[in-house]
């Protein structure tokens, strides 16, 4: 596989162009034309360095391969990477902006039980260039500039645990939020893992202060041992352990998802262990229910006991909001597109 060029930052790019002998204002105008999610071909650079950079990096390493647009107006985008492997990604709009969703692996090895995402197990991480690559593609798929962005907020609740791929999750936020390229701040970033407790302490230390988000999904380990298989190496405690030194080191609160699973999670007791858990920690709770996935045989709850459990954790005084599921006619739960794409 060739190289990723997008994976480069602006010191990176510089250095291969002082490496090529061309003068530095190229580096500028290759780094923002990339970021204005630009081939190679369209960027003004000369025929030298073009040819020189072609026969090492990708041309084109995340391709916008089908655009499935819902009821709602959400846009879910099936990318191809170089390789031929696929993965997904939702682009969705508010009143405040538009929230991209991307994948950081192709697939996923964590083994939740109401995920797609995990079906096929993990197939490759993604380069710190192919997760950025993803939002480039959009941001100019949608009209958008480095100036005028169409994508303005970002989520990393693709495919793929993000803690899994560390080192090129990192690279990516600091490409993402880099002077010069798209600048995307990390307030306006969230980053989902299921709870791999080193790499939330580690993260706590890395000075980029995002929305960090853990999918919690159970208030006992017992029962979230039953879902999520993650559950057997780390417990609840060491979680929210792990949140608080987030809290202390960064000063941000934290967030909870939680999916309603029928008969699993959504009960009354549920929502007073939940409140009772959480309890005085600078946190929100994103209650979702969960979006039925062909392959498992998980049910979502009702809309009317997914309100019942928001009014419970509200009374106690948690914070919480039950999220709309968006363009659930598309195939919007993880994964599900791309295991759509792959049975056809
Ligand atoms: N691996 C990361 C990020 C990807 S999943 C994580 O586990 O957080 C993004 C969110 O969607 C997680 O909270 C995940 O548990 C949830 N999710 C996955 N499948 C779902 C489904 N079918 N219905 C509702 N939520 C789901």
């Amino acid at each position: 596989m060739k190289k990723v060029l997008q994976d480069l930052n602006f010191e990176e790019l510089s250095a291969l162009v002082a490496a090529a002998g061309e003068k530095p204002f190229r580096a500028k105008q290759l780094f923002e034309g990339l970021m204005q999610g630009k081939r190679l071909g369209e960027i003004p650079v000369s025929a030298a360095l073009r040819k020189r950079l072609s026969e090492e990096y990708e041309e084109e390493p995340v391709r916008i391969l089908e655009t499935f647009v819902s009821a709602d107006g959400t846009k879910k985008f099936l990318f191809l990477l170089a390789d031929g492997n696929i993965v997904e990604g939702v682009f969705m709009q508010y009143s405040y902006g538009n929230t991209q969703c991307v994948s950081t692996q192709v697939g996923c090895r964590m083994g939740c039980k109401f995920c797609a995402s995990t079906l096929g197990g993990r197939v490759r991480d993604l380069t710190a260039g192919e997760i950025l690559g993803q939002i480039l593609a959009v941001n100019r798929a949608e009209g958008g500039t480095l100036k005028e962005r169409k994508v303005t907020n970002i989520v990393l609740m693709g495919s793929g645990e993000p803690f899994d791929n560390y080192d090129n999750v990192i690279k990516f936020l600091r490409l993402v939020t880099a002077e010069g390229g798209i600048r995307i701040s990390a307030r306006n970033i969230s980053l989902s893992t299921c709870g791999l407790v080193p790499e939330m302490r580690r993260f706590a230390l890395e000075n980029i202060p995002l929305n960090l988000t853990v999918s919690l999904h159970a208030t006992t380990d017992e029962e979230r041992r039953r879902t999520m298989p993650i559950a057997k190496k780390y417990r609840i405690s060491e979680i929210l352990d792990a949140c608080a030194f987030y809290f202390e080191k960064t000063g941000r609160r934290y967030i909870f998802e939680y999916s309603l699973i029928e008969g699993e999670n959504a009960d009354e007791a549920h929502a007073l262990a939940l409140a009772e858990l959480l309890k005085g920690r600078p946190c929100h709770v994103n209650l979702i229910r969960l979006n039925e996935v062909k392959e498992r045989d998980l049910k979502g709850t009702s809309e009317k006991s997914a309100y019942r459990f928001l009014g419970i954790l509200e009374k106690h005084g948690i914070s919480a909001t039950l999220r709309r599921s968006m363009g659930s006619d598309i195939g919007g739960a993880c994964g599900q597109l791309r295991a759509k794409f792959l049975r056809s």
